[in-house]
């Protein structure tokens, strides 16, 4: 009898207690609690490590074990109230009615000096901190559990308020009373299917085309309506549930894709906003594929975009998920870049596709020059990274004018759309769709307009005229020569907005003039040239990047002959870095790693600045805003050779 009970005590200490610490775990503290008289009150205070996960993830958990029974110690030497650890690396104490309040503070206090100087690895102290929270005089007629809520939430305020230090619960809290209700509902209101996704789109703003879009979340609160995000996030971030409302969102955008199937909109890359928690957990990018191929969407169409704050804290296991996720063929996005303090260096290290500048960056830096130099560059470095740039919160033509000169061409924002139902996103999805980039064609057939009629064409000097061209009917312009910059035409350089290009003209040079330029697009920092005979009458395309020395860059093309028609294209792609000339629809140079080109300044036909001008014929000129590839311009090529009244390769012609 006597025996069994002491054996009954044993196994309730041991039921009770936290086999690592020793302290009473979170039974432990509920019986001593429910054993306190109903009539008093108590205080209590939440101890919580700041990155603990890291001490275990880097240095493994038996260091994690043994830092955790220090700071055990460490909490009941200073407390002497009735300490407890009822989770990981959270401690909640008890005191008595006879602590004040400046007494409560002083205890706190003295733990987080202590942490700095206790008798352990002084590089792992350096990475932890405690957030301690404290709620005052609470009666024991409450539920513990009432009582923990509220000294957690003072730690959370602690942990708000920058980690390594303590807060005082306020009563009649309006935020944590909002906050409470927000955790009772939020798992019936994931089940009961009140959290929605918003689609806003992404806009290329130089031809208007869709290009993608992010999920945003809206909880549709049965009483109180739409709640937008900042309502919740921040909770949800707190409590952990960020996680369930990220994979649901996920999902959902999954499941609308695969309703998508054969809409023109069916292929659409969406971006899906995932918490930093989501970094820790080893099997999250298996998880996300197992999702996608469950709908079976490819991976490849949908992005995960993560917030450039996380970039900082948790650089590694930011680099491990980001390769993890690519290895899976996600796309990766940062987003809010500029937000912070951007780790610019970070950049190099971390395989992500797309960076998102954040609204307050562009609203903050882009009225003083030095701003704008800012963003300019930031933007021309993730370029030259070869990083796609998209601007958020994008309201205005000034911004959209501003932006697309610092090279950036995909924006989101309620300029385009704001954050749409799946009803309106569609409605918008197929206005935008038909929207591509401008390509723009100057037959010079008795005018120098575009065909579209939005561009024309500016002589500069005179003695040009129209002569036969390359179909029977059709003119071409004539170029009688000149000194530099004589007796040319200048096209409007906006026929050229984007990075890669294509430029496809017939040309027929009259004499062999060595290094003289049928075409000259003059760029901020260099220029790019197509000289029919160039040296020992081979053809060139010369790239000239002057932000190096050494900066020249020859694309060789075949002999050209004076007094024959020739189709000569150049395209760049900034992307690969490729230049690449045909002739008569074949490849005859190429040439990898030549430096991007931005903003064109101008666009000369017949001559540059350097050389006398351009003597003979052009005509079919036109103008991509894209690379195109062998199988295009082959096409291309055999379209003029196929038309009616073709005679430019014509012998005697
Ligand atoms: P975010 O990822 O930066 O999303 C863009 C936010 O900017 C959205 O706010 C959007 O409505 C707003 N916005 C877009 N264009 C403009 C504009 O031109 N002007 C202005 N003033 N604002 C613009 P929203 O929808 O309120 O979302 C706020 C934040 O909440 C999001 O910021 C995102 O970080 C977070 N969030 C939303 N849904 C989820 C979710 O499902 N999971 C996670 N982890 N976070 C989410
Ligand atoms: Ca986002
Ligand atoms: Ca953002």
């Amino acid at each position: 009898m006597v025996k069994s009970e002491k054996e009954a005590d044993i196994m309730k200490r041991l039921a009770e207690s936290d086999y690592l610490t020793g302290l009473p775990n979170r039974r432990g503290l509920y019986e001593y609690y429910e054993a306190l008289p109903r009539n008093q009150n108590v205080h209590a205070m939440f101890i919580d490590v700041d990155n603990f996960k890291r001490v275990n993830d880097l240095h493994g958990h038996s260091v994690g074990d043994t830092l955790l029974i220090q700071i055990a110690r460490l909490v009941k030497e200073h407390t002497q109230g009735f300490a407890s650890r009822i989770g990981g690396d959270e401690y909640v104490v008890l005191f008595d009615e006879s602590y004040n309040r400046e007494q409560l503070e002083q205890i706190a206090r003295k733990m987080l000096d202590s942490m700095q100087t206790a008798d352990f690895r002084k590089d792992i102290l350096s990475m932890v901190s405690l957030s301690i929270g404290i709620v005052m005089s609470q009666s024991t007629a409450l539920n513990l559990d009432d009582i923990l809520f509220m000294c957690d939430a003072a730690m959370y305020q602690a942990k708000n308020n920058g980690k390594n230090c303590y807060a005082v619960y306020e009563a009649f809290d309006k935020k944590i009373e909002i906050r409470r209700n927000i955790e009772m509902e939020m798992k019936g209101a994931l089940e009961r299917g009140e959290f929605q996704v918003y689609l806003q789109p992404k806009v290329n703003m130089v031809s208007s085309a869709f290009c993608g879009a992010e999920a945003l979340s809206r909880w549709l609160h049965p009483v109180e309506g739409l709640r937008t995000p900042d309502a919740y996030i921040p909770v949800f971030e707190k409590n952990g549930f960020i996680v369930k409302l990220d994979l649901y969102m996920f999902e959902e955008v999954c499941r609308l894709k695969a309703s998508w199937r054969g809409e023109c909109y069916e292929h659409i890359p969406i971006s899906v906003n995932m918490s930093r928690l989501h970094l820790y957990d080893m099997a999250f990018a298996e998880t996300l594929l197992a999702i996608a191929n469950k709908y079976e969407i490819p991976p490849q169409e949908l992005e995960i975009e993560i917030t450039e704050s996380v970039f900082i804290k948790d650089n590694n296991e930011l680099v491990n998920m980001t390769n993890k996720l690519r290895e899976k063929g996600f796309l990766v996005s940062i987003d809010d870049f500029g937000s912070g303090f951007s780790a610019l260096n970070l950049l190099k290290d971390i395989p992500v596709n797309t960076i998102k500048l954040d609204k307050s960056f562009l609203q903050s830096s882009s009225n003083d020059v030095r701003g704008r130099k800012v963003i300019k560059n930031v933007i021309a470095m993730c370029r030259d990274l070869k990083l796609d740039v998209v601007s958020e919160g994008i309201e205005t033509q000034e911004q959209i004018d501003f932006i697309t000169s610092c090279g950036c061409q995909i924006a989101q924002g309620f300029f385009y759309a704001k954050p749409l139902t799946l009803s309106d996103f569609i409605v918008f999805a197929e206005e935008y769709l038909a929207n591509t980039l401008e390509s723009y064609v100057f037959r010079l057939n008795g005018d120098l307009k575009s065909e579209d009629g939005s561009l024309e064409g500016i002589i500069s000097g005179e003695g040009l005229h129209y002569e036969a061209g390359i179909i029977a009917g059709r003119k071409s312009l004539y170029f009688p020569g000149g000194d530099t910059e004589q007796n040319t035409v200048h096209i409007p350089p906006k026929a050229i907005v984007n990075d890669s290009f294509t430029v496809s003209m017939w040309l027929k040079p009259k004499v062999n003039h060595q290094w003289v330029s049928a075409l000259y697009i003059k760029f901020e920092s260099g220029f790019c040239s197509i000289m029919p005979l160039a040296w020992e009458g081979n053809s060139d395309f010369r790239i000239r990047d002057s932000k190096e020395v050494n900066g020249w860059y020859d694309v060789s093309g075949c002999q050209l002959r004076e007094n024959e028609w020739v189709h000569y294209v150049i395209s760049y792609n900034a992307r690969t870095e490729r230049a690449v000339a045909f002739v008569n629809g074949e490849v005859v140079g190429l040439l990898d790693n030549v430096p991007t080109n931005r903003y064109v300044k101008w666009i000369i036909l017949g001559g540059d600045v350097f050389q006398p001008s351009f003597i003979g014929n052009i005509c079919e000129l036109v103008i991509y805003n894209e690379p195109k590839d062998y199988d295009f311009v082959q096409a291309l090529h055999q379209s003029y050779v196929q038309t009616e009244g073709f005679n430019a390769f014509k012998l005697g012609e």
